[in-house]
């Protein structure tokens, strides 16, 4: 998987960066995580191909989080888009959506599906290719989610020079591949665990915008690969987090560091805030792995 920063700035666009949008690349699709404004011209920036997009994530109704998606859905009318989009987003989105289009006389000639989600526990969104997306519920405000991107490893690779040593049949490889023991050309059984190598655990990737700092969310995260939490302010303004439902770099920190992630990632800062290194430094006091996000910036996993 490989994910591309296209956006962080909270609230509104500046000259620095497009508010929030990152879109998740996996086996030759893009998954669309949040819409901010302007993220057509992001996406062209950074070379994405429109028709690789099936699926948008919207965690949730602030402006700043999807005011691209009707520009984004009518270029890709005008540029002849035949395949449906399937729009995750809470309850209401549809409504908003469908009028503003509405509203200039014209319609998609492409389906838009609206899956309208409004479940306040975890829930399982889509599961295909091996790809599982589940919702993380977030506390902010308003209904929020985050999104938790499971890649699942479910097939072994073959270690093939053991396999033509042993004189085992291609006719066998894809039982072999799941799990089951090898004949021989000599009718010998190989234990399946000699043949394969070792199962490469689940990679997972958790997008977490926006919200209060909020230990809910540990459970369902832990050990993840690479956590996205946003971070809009620094400690100075904490009180002010609180007050907005926002998080600071510090708390996100500890986030990360309560749930064991491998690696953090910090965006969404108030463009209060000249400095951004500064929200490095608080969060590197609770936990060393982390980078700042900017636009372009690409994460594989
Ligand atoms: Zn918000």
């Amino acid at each position: 998987m490989k994910l591309i920063i296209l956006g962080f700035s909270s609230a509104y666009p500046t000259l620095v960066s497009s508010t929030t949008s990152q879109l998740l690349e996996y086996n030759g699709k893009s998954f669309l995580i949040d819409c901010g404004e302007g993220t057509q011209i992001q996406l062209r920036k950074n070379k994405i191909k429109f028709n690789s997009i099936e699926d948008v994530f919207i965690s949730h109704l602030h402006g700043d989080h999807y005011f691209g998606l009707p520009g984004l859905i009518l270029t890709f009318n005008l540029l002849g888009r035949e395949k449906p989009l399937n729009i995750y987003g809470p309850k209401g989105i549809k409504n908003i959506i469908v009028s503003l289009i509405k509203a200039g006389k014209t319609w998609t000639n492409y389906k838009l599906n609206f899956i309208e989600l409004c479940s306040i526990k975890p829930e399982i969104i889509l599961n295909k290719n091996n790809l599982i997306i589940t919702t993380i519920p977030l506390s902010h405000g308003i209904y929020a989610n985050g999104f938790l991107f499971r890649k699942k490893t479910t097939s072994h690779k073959l270690i093939m020079k053991k396999l033509v040593d042993e004189g085992i049949d291609k006719t066998q490889f894809s039982g072999i591949k799941i799990g089951k023991d090898g004949i021989t050309n000599k009718g010998k059984i190989i234990n399946n665990l000699e043949l394969v190598e070792p199962l490469n655990q689940d990679v997972t990737y958790a997008f977490c915008s926006d919200t209060l700092f909020n230990r809910k969310i540990i459970e369902q995260i832990k050990g993840c690969d690479l956590l996205y939490h946003e971070s809009t302010f620094l400690k100075k303004h904490e009180n002010l987090a609180k007050k907005t439902y926002h998080s600071t770099a510090e708390q996100a920190a500890i986030i990360a560091k309560e749930s064991n992630v491998k690696k953090l990632i910090l965006g969404h800062f108030s463009s209060r805030y000249k400095e951004l290194s500064l929200f490095l430094k608080e969060a590197k006091k609770k936990f060393n792995n982390v980078e700042l996000v900017s636009e372009g910036k690409v994460f594989h996993l």
